[in-house]
């Protein structure tokens, strides 16, 4: 089924759709409208002039046909409509010429010159519309590519290869749920015979796509718990109660509740596969060390991943200083380790004589061989996509999985993109934490802004000035720091040190500014959201956003759990001059489950997985937010279905199973 034996796709075309993504006959299948326009009869005396109309009416003129060079025709006749008479052009339809007799009812759809009393028309229907409604799909294109091309591509690519699309929904379903099949639901998304039809087809559509997503998640799931697929362990519970004993702070019963259940994970022989998720600051990571210390005692190598250097490097000093009596060989393993020491880290991960390494991507996207990997801890895990999280875990024979995410996810999205694994919850923060102080300003109190500021750096605190929206690839965000820059230069540079970071940054000129701002060094730090995950630094007290409006309410919590890290009293101001209702949710809510419900109310899950992640989330028709029902139906079918033995169900698994491997 390649796109290049479709009927009409030549190798322009071809380049265009594959710039778009679409690859093959079932991405242009599945290219569905983006939405739909919905044309109702007009009426000549309402329409407006060079307004598109539709209208129907019977022929009262034979057509007078004009022939042009290069092969060019115009028809024009005279039409007789309920709303007046009217002339009607078309061009290069000569073919019609034979069918458009007088008094033919026809439905014409064009422009309409109020003036001339003309209607150039860009298609004609042999029939009258009656009372239906047209509706036409609209796409998404590329430059080059016209509506009208797409529709054809598609409608050809339905014609010759649409029983060929593979239909992931199980017979039995479609027959309960009276489901038409694969090509008839595609044929009425591209082509709507009516908006109840529509409707229905649609429904069908989301419904296969998330039974697909389901199955798979439910099919991981259930590989994961089999028995003897993972490694059983024997660990030393008396050394793993000393080291944390010897910690500066006691655990919480929430964090003691989560160490119980990381540790049974690795003592069975089934594979740990759990999430721990925990609002930012609930002290997640020194739980990654302990199951990584409890990983090495037993024999294994571990493997910490973050999703930035600078927390990779954070951490990497913080279990230094943690196990600074311990002996374990700790290593940190980055985009910027030079060549000859990551050369040295591989030879040593090969032969087993290192015990933790920590580091970023970097670790998946080389080649890395380990000599007995145990253990894999992805840090801010929304930050992987799936297929990402399948590459680590690829490395070594069975290793445990323990994914750390501080973005508390609505439930919608914990049964998908967490629906295969366990979860343990730190619900609680570290006692003798201070509510951090959220407060709403305006650009024009940036003067009380700056007399805030002041206060708290006398205090010999530290802030945190964050840059409006930005990307580490877009080209405005340099100035945009720097103008801020300038900006904190001129208010306080006599008396304090100002510096900046962001993504463009080598890693080690950005290393160097966080450990310069962790050593109080710098007083305040300004900052694209490359801070935004798990940084640590407990004297920061004060944050101040700017252009807070541009970001999610997520990212702002995350963001503001960069403060309030301490027994000192931290306080977050975000300005904005708009958007103050939904950002008024930060002043009173410091609850991060109750922030992502919200944000995810009001922008979807977009923000929630940000641009980078959200790969493996987008679905092409199917949206949680308003398709949960549909997802819970589809989860639970997808449940019964794996359990399931009929042949014809089993041709389907197969598919399906390969299209999880594949990923
Ligand atoms: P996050 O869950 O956002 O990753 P961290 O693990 O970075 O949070 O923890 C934040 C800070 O709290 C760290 O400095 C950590 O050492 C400290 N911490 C962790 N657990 C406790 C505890 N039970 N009591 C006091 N401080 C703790
Ligand atoms: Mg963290």
């Amino acid at each position: 089924m390649a796109l290049k034996d479709i009927k009409g796709i030549g190798p322009r075309a071809l380049a265009l759709l594959s710039k778009m993504g679409i690859l093959n006959v079932e991405d242009l299948v599945t290219h569905y409208p983006f939405r739909y326009e919905v044309l109702t009869r007009g009426n000549l005396q309402e329409t407006e002039d060079q307004a598109h109309i539709i209208i129907d009416g019977r022929i009262e003129s034979s057509p007078i046909l004009m022939r042009f060079k290069a092969g060019l025709n115009k028809m024009n006749f005279r039409l007789v409509t309920a709303s007046g008479v009217v002339g009607v052009s078309i061009f290069n339809r000569a073919f019609l010429k034979s069918q458009l007799t007088v008094g033919t009812g026809i439905t014409v759809l064009g422009k309409y010159d109020k003036k001339k009393n003309v209607i150039t028309a860009s298609e004609i229907k042999m029939e009258t519309l009656s009372n239906k409604a047209k509706i036409e799909p609209i796409y998404h294109l590329t430059n080059g590519l016209s509506q009208k091309q797409m529709a054809t591509f598609i409608n050809m690519a339905l014609l010759m290869h649409g029983n060929e699309i593979p239909d992931y929904i199980p017979s039995s379903f479609a027959k309960s749920y009276n489901f038409s099949n694969k090509k008839t639901a595609l044929n009425i998304l591209h082509n709507p015979p009516s908006e109840e039809k529509l409707k229905q087809a649609t429904i069908r559509l989301k419904y296969e796509e998330l039974f697909a997503f389901m199955f798979k998640i439910n099919y991981l799931k259930q590989q994961n718990k089999k028995k003897n697929s993972g490694i059983a362990r024997t660990i030393p519970k008396d050394k793993i109660e000393k080291f944390i004993q010897s910690l500066p702070f006691v655990l919480t019963e929430d964090q003691k509740m989560a160490v119980d259940e990381i540790l049974k994970d690795l003592e069975s022989d089934g594979r740990m596969n759990r999430l721990l998720q925990g609002d930012v600051g609930s002290g997640k990571t020194i739980l990654s060390f302990i199951a990584m210390y409890a990983n090495a005692l037993c024999g294994y190598q571990s493997a910490l991943m973050a999703p930035t250097e600078i927390l990779a490097t954070q951490h990497y000093h913080n279990m230094q200083s943690f196990f600074e009596k311990i002996d374990l060989n700790i290593v940190l393993l980055t985009g910027s380790t030079p060549k000859k020491e990551k050369q040295e880290i591989y030879k040593e991960l090969k032969e087993g004589k290192i015990d933790i390494v920590i580091g970023t991507h970097a670790l998946i996207q080389e080649d890395v061989e380990y000599a007995n990997l145990g253990l894999v801890i992805t840090d801010e895990q929304h930050r992987f996509g799936v297929n990402q999280r399948a590459n680590l875990e690829n490395k070594g024979k069975k290793p445990d999985t323990l994914y750390m995410s501080a973005t508390p996810i609505p439930r919608t999205y914990a049964l998908t993109i967490y629906g295969d694994m366990d979860v343990s919850t730190i619900k609680t923060r570290p006692e003798g934490r201070e509510k951090i102080q959220t407060i709403l300003k305006k650009n024009t109190e940036i003067k009380e802004v700056l007399s805030m500021m002041l206060e708290e750096l006398k205090k010999g605190h530290q802030i945190y000035v964050i840059a409006p929206l930005i990307e580490e690839s877009e080209n405005s965000d340099l100035t945009t720091v720097c103008q801020l820059k300038d900006q904190m230069k001129l208010a306080f540079g006599s008396l304090f040190q100002i510096d900046i970071i962001h993504g463009k940054m080598r890693s080690e000129a950005k290393e160097l500014i966080m450990q310069e701002f962790l050593q109080k060094k710098i007083q305040i730090l300004i900052s694209t959201t490359v801070i935004e995950v798990g940084v640590d630094v407990p004297n920061a007290t004060m944050m101040v956003i700017f252009d807070a409006n541009r970001f999610g309410l997520s990212t702002l919590h995350q963001l503001r759990g960069r403060v309030g890290r301490s027994n000192l009293k931290s306080t977050c101001i975000l300005i904005s001059d708009s958007d103050t209702k939904r950002l008024s949710i930060m002043e009173s809510c410091e609850d991060g489950f109750v922030i992502s419900e919200e944000d995810f109310k009001l922008r979807g899950h977009g923000d929630l997985f940000g641009t980078k992640q959200s790969g493996d989330m987008t679905f092409k028709i199917a949206n949680l937010k308003q398709d949960y029902k549909i997802l819970l139906q589809a989860k639970k079918d997808s449940e019964v279905y794996l359990k399931s033995k009929e042949t014809d169900q089993e041709i389907l698994k197969k598919e399906l199973i390969a299209s999880v491997q594949s990923a």
